[in-house]
């Protein structure tokens, strides 16, 4: 039997973990990326659970822990940029989730792809233009390739995927404004000695500094309604929304402001939730944020590598018939996605309070409780020796 030949839309965290299991079991494998290569920004990530499961199975666990980082401590500031409270992660996450690990999202994507980049075929700078299907393919036309059959294709791009939009519908079917944009903005040539996570909340926005591995990055979240005009691809927009919104905040929030004007990757994204019904039609499948986004404080790479696992996996199990294949990657992971879903605006709430008595709340509440438990972990772990 001829190999199948898949095309997978997207070389983010979905779409190359997924290229690697799939050349794994046999298959033939183009990844389709619209950026001119793998994109450097965005924030740590965490890979949690059913996903370190995936990694180690793949081999790259270790490689992955060598680029892991490890804040000690996520400090909360006043407007002044004063300190008023303090939780030890260091600590938590040592005793909570030991396997768990905290990646920059580039190093994560650089890493899934390096994985699977001697066989299977990545295209950078094209896109998928048009999709037609019948029982016995999918034909694909690109924006810049010749046009091509597939046995499948499979949409692991993003939350604005193209695939859901050319197989699925608008996304204004499936996609919704969960209140908040983010985004993260590297701080190239400024250090952190202290390997400290600092976050300053004003009403309805934070601004916030994460140490990364030697490369500090500045994260700006705004709870905002849905900007009509608001272009994901458009970086000047993107710039002058922040230069707006964050203008007149003290700390360091003017030189973060600074170091994005002259930006050149800059990750900026509304927060949203992405619900489709049925994540297949024929012979074309979602995967990751395009079928099931959690966004922001959710658990997007951990949905998106165990994900591609469970798509490989069924795929696998029934080669012949996709379609069922694709019913029981389904059934099993849209319950993972469930858990975390439910979760994302009353974590937004916390995290960035909309009013000052929201903030006082939130630092009085949730940061003292958290700082306390981080304090009684860590003097747990000294009375034990460790
Ligand atoms: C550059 C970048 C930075 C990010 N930063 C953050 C962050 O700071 N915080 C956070 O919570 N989440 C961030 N995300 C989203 C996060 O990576 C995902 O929520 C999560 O990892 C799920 O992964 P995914 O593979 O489904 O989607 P993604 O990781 O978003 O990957 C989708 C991929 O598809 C590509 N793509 C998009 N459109 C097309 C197209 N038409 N044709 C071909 N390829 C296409 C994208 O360039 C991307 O490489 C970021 C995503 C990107 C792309």
């Amino acid at each position: 039997m001829a190999r199948l030949e898949i095309l997978i839309s997207g070389a983010g965290i979905a779409g190359c973990t997924l290229a690697y299991w799939l050349t794994r079991n046999g298959y033939s494998v183009t990844v389709v990326e619209r950026s001119g290569s793998l994109r450097s920004s965005g924030s740590p990530v965490d890979v949690r659970g059913p996903a370190v499961d995936v990694t180690e199975r793949m081999n790259i666990a270790s490689c992955l822990r060598e680029v892991s980082i490890h804040p000690k401590g996520m400090t909360l500031l006043d407007s002044g940029g004063r300190r008023v409270a303090r939780v030890d992660i260091a600590a938590l996450r040592s005793s909570i989730a030991p396997k768990d690990m905290e990646i920059a999202r580039g190093d994560l994507a650089r890493i899934l792809h390096e994985a699977s980049a001697n066989d299977a075929d990545y295209i950078f700078g094209d896109s998928i233009k048009a999709l037609t299907q019948n029982e016995l393919g999918v034909d694909v036309i690109f924006e810049r390739s010749r046009p091509r059959r597939f046995d499948l294709v499979i949409g692991a791009d993003g939350l604005h995927s193209i695939v859901r939009r050319l197989a699925f519908g608008a996304d204004s079917l499936f996609v919704q404004h969960a209140g908040l944009y983010a985004a993260t903005i590297s701080l190239p040539g400024s250090s952190d000695g202290e390997g400290e996570m600092f976050m300053l909340n004003t009403p309805g926005k934070l601004a916030a500094l994460h140490p990364c591995q030697g490369v500090p990055l500045a994260y700006f979240i705004f709870w905002h309604p849905e900007i009509p005009e608001f272009d994901y691809t458009d970086l000047n927009q993107h710039k002058s929304i922040l230069d707006r919104t964050f203008a007149g905040i003290g700390w360091r929030v003017p030189e973060f402001l600074d170091a994005m004007r002259v930006a050149r990757d800059v990750y900026f994204d509304s927060v949203a939730r992405v619900d489709v019904a049925k994540w297949a039609r024929g012979r074309i499948a979602l995967l990751g944020d395009a079928s099931s986004c959690v966004s922001l404080f959710g658990d997007g790479s951990t949905l998106a590598i165990a994900g591609a696992y469970e798509l490989a996996k069924s795929l696998m199990e029934s080669p012949a018939d996709p379609q069922g294949a694709f019913s029981r990657y389904q059934a099993v992971h849209s319950k993972l996605v469930a858990s975390k879903q439910k979760n994302l605006i009353s974590t937004a709430s916390r995290i960035v309070p909309r009013t000052s008595a929201g903030i006082w709340i939130s630092t009085r509440v949730f940061w003292r409780t958290m700082g306390g438990l981080g304090s009684v972990v860590r003097l747990a772990r000294k009375l034990r020796g460790k």
